[in-house]
């Protein structure tokens, strides 16, 4: 079983629109693959709104603990924010405009550390799970889905990643599906090397701007840390001559192979709004064959490598 990871430098490349394409022409195309898919994007999980998810489970994600102070024991001496590095014990004039009775926790600010718990003279705080977001299997009209939401301000979006990312790789080898097709996080943090880890390739959407040709250096220089095959798709690369010769050099300076280019076209923003990939909204459009041509390379690189760990 393979797995295919999508990212971008940054939001808005197109890597979703991609990641559809490829779900759709797994399924579809004259070189099939039989696929799971991954929205791995956690923060601003999308490519449901292209596959129509309907969903089959759903699960609770539980990040973090923070700290719950036990006012039946609690005697007010201070010491917890005395030891709090995160300013996240509020004094009692902190609280209720200086009239607070008891120290408490700024739920949003307490990291998890529990310094406070074992500084605690009365053991009076303890440390609670606090559910930060939820999971899903779903079924969508090309294969099964796995994706999640992460509550707003939650951290840990790296190891809600890992967890959507486990689990659809278990249902491929559970069930025997060839390939895993990841859509991956924007950026280069954790939860982009959360999505890469494994992978059997890596595939950076980027485009010609400036940003475009800074962000894609970033990426590469994670895939290549963590030693993942990966290649490249340039977007709307007729948009910018200057900037697509800058990729272009970087690429064969890199040893990257450009696995396609996909022209800027009007097509993919109309199918995106009509919640379809491009390649089954319009088969005959630009964009859509560049798209078949990439998902073709795809195939036989795959058919080039071992199974994913
Ligand atoms: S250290 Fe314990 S007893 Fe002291 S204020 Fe904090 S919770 Fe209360
Ligand atoms: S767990 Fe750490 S961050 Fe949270 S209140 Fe206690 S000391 Fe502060």
């Amino acid at each position: 079983m393979k797995q295919i990871v999508l990212l971008s430098g940054k939001g808005g490349t197109g890597k979703t629109s991609v990641a559809a394409a490829f779900a759709h022409l797994a399924h579809v195309s004259a070189s099939p693959l039989s696929a799971v898919l991954a929205d791995a994007d956690v923060d601003a999980a999308n490519l449901g709104l292209v596959l129509h998810p309907k969903q089959e489970e759903a699960h609770d994600f539980t990040g973090g603990a923070i700290a719950v102070i036990n006012y039946s024991e609690c005697i007010d001496c201070g010491v917890c924010e005395n030891v709090c590095r995160f300013d996240a014990i509020l004094t009692p004039s902190m609280q209720n405009n200086g009239s607070g009775e008891h120290y408490s926790i700024d739920t949003i600010a307490c990291d998890g550390c529990a310094a406070c718990v074992y500084a605690c003279p009365v053991d009076a705080i303890h440390m609670e799970p606090q559910q930060a977001g939820r999971w899903f299997r779903s079924t969508s009209r090309y294969g099964t889905l796995f994706h999640a939401d992460l509550f707003p301000a939650q951290e840990n979006s790296g190891k809600l990643v890992t967890l959507v990312k486990q689990q659809a790789r278990l249902f491929a080898m559970d069930n025997d599906f060839e390939v895993v097709i990841v859509d991956g996080p924007p950026g280069i943090g954790c939860p982009v090397i959360a999505a890469a880890s494994g992978a059997t390739i890596a595939i950076i959407v980027t485009e010609p701007t400036i940003t475009g040709v800074h962000d894609l250096n970033r990426t590469l220089e994670t895939t290549y840390h963590f030693k993942i095959p990966t290649f490249v798709i340039i977007n709307k690369a007729d948009l910018n001559a200057l900037a697509l010769n800058d990729i272009v050099s970087m690429c064969s300076i890199k040893n990257i192979e450009i696995i396609g280019q996909i022209p800027f076209d009007q097509t993919i923003t109309e199918a995106m709004r009509k919640g379809d990939p491009v390649t089954a909204y319009n088969s005959e459009a630009r964009s859509s064959k560049a798209l078949v041509t990439i998902w073709e390379r795809v195939v036989e690189i795959l058919s080039h490598t071992g199974d994913s760990e």
